[in-house]
């Protein structure tokens, strides 16, 4: 596959990720373009319409009703239940704190509000790459203390000589 192609196919799994969460691209009330405005808000160009996709749709409803469950939001809204479990888990909405908590740790299974980890597992998940990469660091400083960054120094009596 050549770049480009690759490129090509980058975009419409882009442009693909977008059509799930139904952003509004025409304007309902006088058919101008809805711009995007931030946060799932879209604003028509001609009239000043607003709205929004599923992702505002989810967070308004959520901000205005703290502790919905996601069957309440998703009956509310319109937007599926799968849609909304994807939001939380790409960390883009978030369930207020006394809310009936439907999320799970994917490592050690207790309810988490956003995101696939809870804090205790993310850190320590955090801490095991640290390791790796210092781990991967000390091999490089013993293994490779020979080799010298050519390009520093060819750069430096480049300058010198002028
Ligand atoms: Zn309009
Ligand atoms: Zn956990």
């Amino acid at each position: 596959m050549s770049s480009r192609e690759e490129k090509t196919a980058n975009l419409k799994k882009g442009l693909m990720d977008f059509g799930n969460y139904n952003i509004p691209t025409i304007c309902a009330e006088c058919g101008g373009i809805m711009i995007f405005k931030g946060v799932g808000e879209y604003k028509c160009e001609d009239c000043g319409h607003l709205d929004y996709d599923d992702y505002g749709r989810a967070r308004n409803y959520i901000e205005k009703h703290p502790g919905a469950t996601t069957a309440q939001v998703s009956e509310a809204t319109g937007v599926t239940q799968k849609s909304i479990r994807d939001m939380l888990k790409e960390e883009r909405l978030e369930i207020a704190p006394n809310s009936n908590a439907f999320l799970t740790c994917e490592i050690c299974g207790r309810q988490i509000r956003s995101g696939r980890y809870c804090s205790k597992c993310e850190n320590a998940y955090h801490r095991d790459i640290e390791e790796r990469a210092r781990a991967a660091r000390n091999i490089n400083l013993s293994g490779f203390g020979t080799e010298r960054p050519i390009g520093e120094e060819g750069s430096k009596r480049f300058t010198r000589e002028r």
